[in-house]
């Protein structure tokens, strides 16, 4: 594999990572411009090798995601380190949503390998045609990572690319370094080098990336830089998915049983410390609801991290700096009931809950995206309701409620990404429900069998002889046209 990136650093006798930082940190050098220049011929390569059919073998594509296994197997403490290094992630958060999580995905696709591209009958209307969907991989992939959860959202997408017969070019998220350069290092070890390639950098290099021509682009991230991938798709009318962003929403009604949904909406908060794209970003409730919650996530928060919440190594950091300030900013929206410290140095900010918030105040505006929740106070459902409506379409939505009419009401009049029902994140943890967004929250869906799906064009043929006894039938379409042709033809 001839990474760009690469060849440039291995000229300067630097590593991946070294790289990764100098990229972030100085001006572009001419030979970096060269590098920048050879994305051509990368994407080339990848194009060149899907072209000679070789992605499509099924014995290819099962041993290149065996390979795939390999890599996780052989290589699981190396990249628990690395998003240890980038989030200081807690083991079992690294190993629930990366590690594992890809892993399992990857087990998952392996089942499916043989069939998804078989060609699938489908009902002919002429009985003696043969109608078919063939399954055409789109050719050479762009799979753009978020820092988040750095490992899963590149390889996951990645893997179903490959498991659909693409060729694959990864661009991990320059945000969480280490895990950049584990991916950079280690996928050449293990995957063919023509076929799938790593490609590292920020925001000057994705630019470049962006302007060649891919057959595809699954990009996860915020929904403004969503936009301009979107755009760049658009030169060449490229499909893409995009897994977006937005304020998830969190209702919580009289009926429920408030510790149970108090620690179920602690832990999906403060997973990965909030930086989780379906976190519930804020809670909305009744006046009385919200004194017993907020009384209940002070004894959860003392029972699960003890009194001081900074030094606990189940806690993530905030992924940098510049987020540490964007969060404090937040703090004066409301009135801090719990929480409320934060220290730049050490990117930490402390699991908080804001009450008498405004609708329209800063924390509102923006998608949260760290350990700050906020409640407004809603005495009706379907204020709460009007008040979703009123915004973009959310990644997910939460409802904690016994009551059926009241979780029918958001389900059927709320329009999200995706949703649980008294619980936080889970619907994104099954494999047979297609994980995305909608409007402002994304565009396409995957997971298990919804990954393979999206790299797939779906190809309709109909296949017809030349027997005489239809064509007779058929016939009935020729000039010139009668009312008589148009009667049988219409019956
Ligand atoms: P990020 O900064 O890691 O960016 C994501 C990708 O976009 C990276 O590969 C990065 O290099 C590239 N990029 C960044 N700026 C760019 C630019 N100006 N031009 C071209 N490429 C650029 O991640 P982020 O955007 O900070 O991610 C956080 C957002 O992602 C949140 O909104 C979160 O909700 C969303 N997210 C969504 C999902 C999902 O599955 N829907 C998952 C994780 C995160």
């Amino acid at each position: 594999m001839e990474l760009g990136i690469k060849a440039w650093a291995r000229s300067r006798n630097l590593s991946c990572r070294v790289v990764v930082i100098v990229l972030l940190s100085s001006p572009l050098t001419k030979s970096f411009q060269a590098a920048m220049a050879s994305f051509k011929e990368i994407v080339d390569r990848a194009r060149a090798a899907f072209q000679s059919g070789r992605t499509r073998s099924v014995e290819f594509r099962k041993q290149q995601l065996l390979q795939l296994k390999k890599m996780y197997e052989e290589n699981r403490q190396t990249f628990l380190d690395a998003v240890h290094s980038d989030l200081r992630k807690p083991k079992l958060e690294a190993t629930l949503f990366e590690t594992g999580f890809a892993e399992k995905d990857l087990d998952f696709l392996l089942t499916r390998v043989e069939d998804c591209l078989k060609p699938q009958e489908v009902a002919p209307v002429m009985p003696q045609d043969k109608c078919l969907i063939y399954k055409d991989p789109y050719g050479v992939v762009l799979v753009m990572g978020a820092w988040n959860y750095p490992l899963q959202l590149s390889l996951i997408p990645a893997a179903g690319a490959i498991a659909a017969g693409n060729a694959v070019i990864i661009k991990p998220s320059e945000v969480a370094p280490a895990t950049a350069a584990a991916i950079a290092k280690l996928v050449p070890q293990y995957l063919d080098k023509e076929c799938f390639h790593v490609v590292c950098g920020g925001v000057a290099e994705t630019t470049e990336l962006l302007k060649q021509r891919f057959d595809y682009i699954f990009y996860t991230g915020s929904t403004g830089v969503g936009k301009i991938v979107r755009d760049a798709a658009n030169k060449f009318l490229t499909p893409t998915t995009l897994e977006l962003g937005g304020k998830c929403p969190c209702y919580v009604d009289q009926t429920a049983d408030l510790d149970i949904a108090t620690r179920r909406i602690l832990w999906g908060k403060l997973f990965n410390l909030g930086q989780t794209c379906i976190a519930p970003d804020y809670i909305m409730c009744p006046k009385a609801v919200e004194g017993e919650i907020v009384a209940k996530a002070k004894e959860i928060l003392k029972e699960w991290y003890g009194d001081s919440l900074e030094k606990n190594p189940d806690l993530c950091r905030i992924v940098a700096e510049r987020h540490v300030d964007r969060l404090a900013g937040y703090l004066n929206s409301g009135k801090v009931v719990v929480g409320g410290k934060y220290d730049k140095e050490s990117k930490w900010v402390e699991p908080t809950i804001l009450v008498d918030v405004k609708e329209n105040s800063k924390v509102m505006q923006d998608e949260v995206f760290g350990p700050i929740l906020p409640i407004l106070n809603y005495e009706k459902y379907q204020d709460a309701i009007n008040f979703i409506k009123k915004g973009e379409k959310p990644l997910a939505m939460y409802v904690f409620s016994k009551q059926q009419n009241v979780v029918d009401a958001f389900l059927s009049q709320v329009s999200s990404g995706g949703a649980t029902i008294n619980d936080t994140l889970h619907h994104a943890a099954n494999p047979n429900l297609p994980f995305g967004g909608v409007g402002h929250s994304g565009m396409g869906a995957y997971h298990g069998d919804y990954t393979i799906d999206t790299f797939l064009h779906k190809k309709s043929v109909l296949i017809r002889n030349f027997d005489s006894a239809p064509e007779k039938m058929l016939s009935l379409r020729y000039p010139p046209y009668t009312d008589e042709k148009l009667k049988i033809l219409s019956a």
